[in-house]
């Protein structure tokens, strides 16, 4: 495993593969890898010639009181996973890095990034754009992986990279689950033997829904009212948000029309662990 850490030498190891005409994936992570994050890793492995995994956790997309200082890390193991499934290069920069000194351009995305988590974290998106333009000029991909698990995130990003051109195919792979249902998530490890059970309140909300869907609802209000009424009903749960929006644009539906596609989406606070999870439903 070869392991980068400047931009310049990443951006020499990628020029040198694209010059002999290697397709190159790339796969942008926090680290503390789980298996929704290898999907990511198989899917590149599958479509590209040459794997580059980034390991970064982002200090512009984490607001003063979110975890940034806490977030898991575990290199080696990380290290170990990405062998076993395949990857080429981990690049692995530090904050001076890529956010040297004197830093002080950001891309602001438009109205897909105001909304839900937009609105409970309003600088996440301007961080999160900000940081994979910096790392598609490192890596300088063919394609760039996106788990489906950050449904807003995919369709920031997507816009992005239309909007400014970036030479890049943007490829958005689906939620990899635990076997009972939960998302899997790096967050997952902050929940205590409870809430880990009471976690499954998101999942079994959005099973709800879809089942309300497929028996003929089409009110999104009646939709999130069920939503809600089952979040609720777990002791350490407090509910962000949730909401159905369509898959392309993200705006709001009152009414789910047929052969549309629509993200029903949940944000909650499970104790003090924010969780996040979706699905993406074709109306019949
Ligand atoms: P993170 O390390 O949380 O920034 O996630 C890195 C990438 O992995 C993002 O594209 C996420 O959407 C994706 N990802 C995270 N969790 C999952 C999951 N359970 N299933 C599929 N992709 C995921």
């Amino acid at each position: 495993m070869h392991i980068i850490t400047s931009i310049k030498e990443m951006q020499q190891w990628s020029l040198a593969r694209r010059k002999d005409g290697k397709l190159v994936g790339f796969v942008p992570t926090m680290g503390f890898l789980h298996d929704g994050h290898i999907s990511l890793v198989h899917e590149s492995v599958k479509k590209s010639d040459v794997t580059v995994v980034s390991i970064f956790v982002n200090p512009t997309q984490f607001s003063a009181t979110e975890d940034l200082s806490t977030y898991p890390r575990d290199f080696e193991r990380d290290k170990n996973l990405l062998v076993a499934a395949g990857a080429d290069v981990i690049f692995f920069p530090d904050a001076g890095m890529m956010y040297p000194d004197g830093f002080e351009t950001y891309i602001i995305p438009g109205k897909t990034s105001t909304i839900l988590e937009g609105e409970s974290r309003p600088t996440h998106f301007r961080g999160v754009a900000t940081v994979v333009s910096i790392l598609f000029n490192a890596v300088l991909p063919d394609f760039a992986f996106f788990g489906q698990k950050d449904a807003q995130q995919c369709a920031v990003i997507t816009r992005m990279t239309k909007d400014l051109a970036f030479p890049v195919q943007v490829v958005i792979c689906p939620v990899v689950r635990e076997s009972d249902g939960l998302a899997m998530s790096s967050r997952n490890v902050y929940l205590s033997e409870t809430e880990r059970k009471e976690a499954l309140v998101l999942n079994k909300s959005l099973t709800a829904a879809k089942n309300m869907i497929f028996e003929g609802e089409r009110r999104s209000h009646d939709i999130l009212h069920v939503m809600n009424g089952i979040l609720k009903s777990v002791p350490s749960a407090s509910p962000d948000y949730t909401a159905i929006v369509q898959s392309d644009s993200f705006e709001k539906s009152e009414i789910l029309e047929s052969g549309k596609e629509y993200f029903v989406l949940v944000a909650c606070r499970i104790g003090k662990t924010r969780l996040i999870d979706n699905i993406l439903i074709l109306i019949p």
